[in-house]
């Protein structure tokens, strides 16, 4: 196994490494084109957009996206050795380029490959400029931080300091902070990131002003962000202290008002439980959580003189903390929306509005509403059909689907 990493990272000769590498790529676009032929496929059969677009995501989800990180792996390894002559910061900066410019080439391919189909069976319009864009600034949104962190917590951990207490804490409180710091910041970007305007139409921002009072709320700012040429219906809630709340102008167009308010108030749920803030300090627990793991370890180690396999205890700290951090997380988040829409009926919307106006969600999104088991244990959401029973359950009202 030493030789095979060895191999992999030092000895072997460059071409062999830039094919390799060639090679990761064209599995990933490979992938595509099969997921394409198989939806186009399915779409020819049924003609639905929904079954079409469900079984979409579902290659997204569990093929494509594993099959980038597992594609990604060997990259690092075969990229390593040029690293090696940069700095400890230079180092990070590049081994997050790497993937970078990977997960561009390859997600800008795979766009190309599926883009007509996809457009065929939605009816989407968005310019592949405005698609490739949105691809960079998703993949910067997540890379950036990790970059940032990263490179904190290393000069974090070269301070020279006497004490041994806070030489032990610094290394774990240095992401925490981190983490606070940057979901701080973030949200001042939304705005510009989504090309959003303050809330048009002065009848409906009264209505949601009037919602925030009656919660109890103070109102926050109000935008709405241009989605009709992909066709992207959806509300959002971002910022810790200063909540901004966001709606795209695609589900502006083609709802209600009291609809629109029905999401809203599902959205000021999340707002008046802080969900946002139990969702970090979810994720801060877990990394805790392993520290505190760690430093059992290293006690027991030190007490009973025996030491822990290095396999063994890498499992220990991390089976628990992946199984936490994905399954556990995703039914926090789960929990969360369940109680937002809780909220929204307690506080004055009706049920039979709240179901139309998730309905019309799914339907604008071309999503299904009904989701097999296991497959909704993966989503941040619940499905539309348990929302909508759990809806009927509350208020102990039954929507008639017109069918
Ligand atoms: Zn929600």
């Amino acid at each position: 196994m030493e030789i095979f990493f060895d191999y992999l990272i030092f000895t072997m000769p460059d071409w062999l490494r830039l094919t390799l590498i060639l090679c990761l790529i064209g599995i990933n676009y490979g992938a595509e084109f099969f997921v394409k032929r198989s939806v186009s496929n399915l779409y020819r059969k049924t003609g639905s957009a929904e079954e079409a677009m469900n079984k979409l995501r579902i290659y997204n989800q569990y093929l494509l996206a594993i099959l980038q990180i597992i594609t990604i792996i060997p990259l690092e390894f075969m990229v390593a050795k040029y690293f090696t002559r940069f700095g400890k910061p230079g180092c990070i900066l590049f081994m997050l380029l790497v993937p970078f410019v990977f997960l561009m080439l390859v997600n800008v391919g795979q766009l190309l490959i599926i883009n007509q189909t996809y457009k065929r069976i939605r009816g989407t319009t968005e310019s592949l400029f405005h698609q490739i864009r949105d691809i960079a600034v998703s993949f910067l949104l997540i890379l950036a931080p990790i970059g940032i962190i990263g490179t904190i917590t290393i000069f974090a951990r070269e301070i020279n300091i006497k004490s041994e207490v806070l030489k032990s804490i610094i290394p774990v409180a240095t992401p925490i902070i981190m983490i606070f710091v940057i979901n701080l910041i973030l949200p001042v970007f939304y705005p510009k990131l989504l090309k959003a305007v303050h809330l048009e139409g002065e009848r409906l921002r009264e209505l949601l002003n009037e919602l925030f009072d009656q919660a109890g709320i103070k109102r926050p700012k109000l935008y709405q962000w241009p989605t009709k040429e992909k066709k992207a219906a959806n509300a959002l809630v971002v910022g810790l202290v200063k909540p901004k709340v966001f709606i795209s102008d695609y589900y502006l167009e083609n709802a209600e008002p009291n609809e629109i308010a029905a999401i809203i108030a599902h959205e000021i749920g999340h707002l008046k439980y802080k969900h946002l803030l139990k969702r970090l300090l979810y994720i801060v627990a877990g990394l805790g959580g392993i520290y505190l793991a760690g430093y059992l370890m290293e006690w027991y180690e030190n007490y009973t003189g025996r030491e822990i396999n290095l396999y063994l205890g890498l499992a220990i700290l991390l089976v628990p903390f992946i199984f936490y951090i994905s399954l556990g997380l995703l039914k926090y988040y789960r929990n969360q929306e369940k109680k937002a829409d809780e909220f929204a009926l307690r506080i004055g919307v009706q049920p039979e509005v709240m179901i139309t106006a998730l309905l019309k969600l799914a339907r604008l999104n071309h999503m299904t509403t009904k989701l097999k088991k296991l497959d909704e244990r993966f989503q941040t959401h619940p499905s539309m059909a348990r929302r909508i029973k759990q809806i009927e359950k509350i208020s102990g009202y039954k929507y008639e689907f017109h069918l």
